[in-house]
């Protein structure tokens, strides 16, 4: 479980485990809390969709949700990955606007639901809410650039690496429920260069299986062939969570895999 070392945080019952309601003290989640609803993360559930009003927010407590950019050709390609460290809809309290991004269950879980126009007025009444919703834009605005480099800088094998690497903190098992579909889908890259792809990360042993949308990795190797940015991004979350006294995670930032 996640607070801020204070006797005022809140104390959740099992299962709650986002990382942002956690920071909240119990005066500034009940603010929140007669609208939150507790909902289940199906796999492939569109949560936003671009060009869309975002309706809800959504405080993830386990599971994974891809951010995709859907450009003007057809093409998509994904932006981030959300879980229990974050939220989807945030932006909404920048007042009514479209969604610039769709965002899709990539590994199903739970989160907890609430009407954008609620959040909206608890963020107006609440600083604790507004830090909260700035460590989230902290942590978006570093994965948007971290990423925007390595779409530029490094090769597609050590992309898709690390994207599975991401799942994987996200998740408490080494099978991913991806399909290379997806797969295409957020690398912006041909099903068949995701089948190559595969190919050689069997042959090395990072993917031991891939059978019927579930991808079994072995997660060291799977490392070895990764980019630097996953283990950046790892370490910027970190770095942005203990600035704001909240304590890691540990599927997000694993004390074996923590970066020294
Ligand atoms: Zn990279």
């Amino acid at each position: 479980m996640l607070h801020r070392g204070s006797s005022a945080a809140v104390t959740y019952p099992g299962g709650m485990r986002n990382c942002l309601l956690a920071t909240l003290p119990r005066a500034d989640f009940d603010l929140l809390a007669p609208e939150l609803q507790s909902v289940a993360l199906d796999q492939d559930a569109v949560l936003s969709r671009a060009d869309h009003q975002i309706e809800s927010v959504f405080f993830p407590h386990s599971g994974a949700i891809s951010l995709m950019i859907d450009m003007l050709d057809g093409q998509t390609v994904a932006t981030a990955i959300v879980g229990h460290e974050g939220a989807v809809g945030i932006p909404s309290v920048l007042g009514p606007s479209p969604s610039g991004i769709t965002a899709v269950v990539r590994a199903a879980g739970t989160a907890s639901r609430i009407p954008a126009s609620r959040f909206h007025a608890a963020f107006n009444r609440s600083p604790a809410i507004r830090h909260a919703v700035q460590i989230h834009v902290r942590t978006m605005l570093m994965k948007f650039q971290l990423g925007a480099a390595c779409n530029a800088l490094h090769p597609v094998k050590a992309r898709m690496a690390r994207w599975l690497l991401h799942f994987r903190d996200r998740i408490d098992h080494d099978v991913l429920a991806l399909t290379q579909e997806a797969l295409s889908q957020m690398l912006g890259v041909r099903r068949t260069t995701v089948t190559l792809l595969m190919r050689d990360l069997r042959a090395s042993g990072a993917i031991k299986s891939d059978r019927r949308g579930q991808i079994e990795i072995d997660r060291s190797r799977l490392a070895a062939a990764a980019c630097e940015c996953h283990g950046a991004m790892r370490l910027e979350l970190e770095k942005i969570f203990a600035m704001n006294a909240i304590q890691p995670i540990a599927s997000v930032v694993p004390d074996e895999g923590r970066i020294p």
